[in-house]
């Protein structure tokens, strides 16, 4: 929940986007967007209400019938000029990333890499979005399914993958013929503005793309809007169960990706150099701020000391700095309070006695929110630090003997998003494949990112719904089904 804020001198209003025109909110509410490595005001964006949703609900909601008879080979050619201007904006796009979310440059060139993944995938949409034929189902009886939009459609996002997120969401569903109202994070809104905004520039007529901004006062106005027909959600997992409920008591279809607590395990037949590699990026990695960041190891029997040893090692050597920096290995968090939520999280391992073999609480107070790659050993399976979804640079560990055990300790946690193992055992993977309950299952691989072509699949407490976001999922999350059947004889 955003607090308002006195407002910075220099820094501009952030323009909601409605009916294709920039305007600037109906409140005078607003918050600082920050620069993460800087803690400086980058712009101030507007907390809207319902006023400034209806109106972009209802901007969609007049463009749809016109978008919905585009036909859908044309809507195609709209995506691929959209996709040409990416290309085109793909560096400015990730110094946007990189400066109101505070990842590495480099980091989030990948991110707007994989975000035109998706719109690649929509550009197929002619084929996507065809539907089955029976012919003679009965006797002169021929059937049809169709996919059709569902009309107006929410995306509500959050500030870790500025580019990506919506990315996921908002060229599937209008490609596939839907109308669009986005609501970026209120910590990095512009970045998701300026995404809307190549978009008209490729041809979409205006209305189909609308952005608003907030925090809860937005997101509940769109949950409770009548004209919205449909939700996609990406953030933590009390606020996806809270929009999952209350989209869904008004009859709205909803995909809420949530939380996660992801597990690495390490065999002691791992290849040490890749795996150490792999744990580095997947834990520290955007500063720990990824769902899919594995956040706690598993190492099994002897893989403990040298895989410790070595990640530990590289976690001291971890330069953190600004993500624009050639040599910086790792940016800040988001904001101060997670910074502070962060060190709380330490000194709570520090009370229970597990080992701090790397203390990131030392990392630099100069301005900017950052703390460092952090490393735990000997935590509980109870604790917190093993439990709870940190979202910061802390990997936690505990031992098991067996990889049985080891995968029992990732099934114990109540999300189910990605575990990955690391082992040269076929039959230690296969073991793992089958039984470890979690959605994206890395093999050899420390972040389990589906590309745009398959679903981002997690489960248990990761997700709430039944279609996940991009890939097939996202198509049918879009469209309803029509059955059509036909006598003409
Ligand atoms: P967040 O839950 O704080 O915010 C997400 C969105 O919800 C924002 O747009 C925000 O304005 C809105 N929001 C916040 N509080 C609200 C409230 N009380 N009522 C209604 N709306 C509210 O999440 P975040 O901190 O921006 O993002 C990090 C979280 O997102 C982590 O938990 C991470 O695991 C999760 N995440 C999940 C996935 C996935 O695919 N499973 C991907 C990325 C991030």
């Amino acid at each position: 929940m955003p607090e308002a804020q006195p407002a910075p001198a220099a820094a501009a209003p952030v323009p909601l986007l409605v009916d294709g025109q920039r305007r600037l909110a109906s409140r005078s509410e607003s918050m600082p967007v920050l620069e993460p490595a800087t803690g400086r005001a980058l712009a101030l964006v507007p907390l809207c209400g319902p006023e400034d949703v209806d109106r972009a609900v209802l901007a969609a909601a007049h463009a749809l019938p016109a978008w919905r008879d585009v036909p859908v080979p044309e809507r195609a050619q709209v995506l691929f000029r959209y996709k040409a201007l990416l290309e085109r904006e793909h560096e400015a796009l990730a110094a946007s990333v990189a400066r109101e979310n505070g990842k590495l440059l480099e980091d989030a060139r990948a991110e707007v890499r994989r975000g035109i993944d998706v719109v690649d995938f929509a550009c197929g949409m002619p084929t996507l979005a065809q539907g089955r034929t029976v012919e003679g189902i009965a006797r002169g009886i021929d059937s049809h399914t169709w996919r059709v939009p569902v009309g107006v459609v929410a995306g509500i996002c959050p500030f870790n993958f500025p580019a990506m997120i919506p990315l996921w969401m908002f060229p599937i569903a209008i490609a596939a013929g839907n109308v669009f109202v986005l609501k970026p994070s209120e910590r990095t809104p512009l970045t998701g503005l300026r995404l809307a905004e190549l978009f008209l520039e490729a041809g979409l007529p205006p209305g189909v793309l609308n952005v608003v901004h907030g925090g809860r006062d937005a997101v509940d106005a769109l949950l409770d809007h009548p004209l919205v027909q449909a939700v996609s959600f990406v953030g933590s997992e009390g606020v996806a169960r809270h929009v999952y409920t209350r989209a869904a008591a008004s009859g709205k279809r909803v995909q809420a990706m949530a939380g996660a607590k992801n597990h690495l395990l390490v065999l002691p037949d791992a290849d040490l150099d890749l795996t150490v590699k792999a744990i580095m990026g997947s834990a520290f990695g955007a500063a720990g701020q990824r769902c899919l960041a594995g956040s706690v190891l598993v190492p099994v029997g002897a893989a403990a000391e040298p895989v410790l040893e070595r990640v530990s090692a590289a976690a001291r050597a971890t330069r953190m700095g600004d993500p624009f920096a050639a040599d910086s290995a790792m940016g800040p968090v988001i904001r101060e309070d997670v910074r502070a939520r962060v060190r709380r999280y330490i000194e709570q391992g520090l009370a229970e006695g597990a080992a701090l073999l790397v203390d990131g609480r030392r990392a630099g107070d100069d301005g900017g929110f950052y703390v460092g790659p952090t490393v735990f050993d000997r935590v509980r399976p109870d604790s917190p630090l093993a439990r709870e979804e940190i979202f910061g640079p802390v990997l936690s560990t505990l031992r098991a003997e067996t990889v049985e055990e080891a995968v029992a300790l990732a099934n114990g946690s109540r999300y189910g998003n990605a575990a990955s193992i690391f082992t040269t055992s076929g039959r230690a993977a296969a073991y793992f494949r089958r039984h470890v309950q979690a959605g994206m299952v890395g093999v050899n691989v420390g972040v389990a990112a589906p590309m745009a072509f398959f679903p981002f699949a997690g489960w248990k407490g990761s997700f709430f719904g039944d279609l996940h976001a991009t890939g097939e999922d996202a198509v049918r999350f879009y469209t309803e089904t029509r059955v059509v059947i036909e006598r003409w004889t």
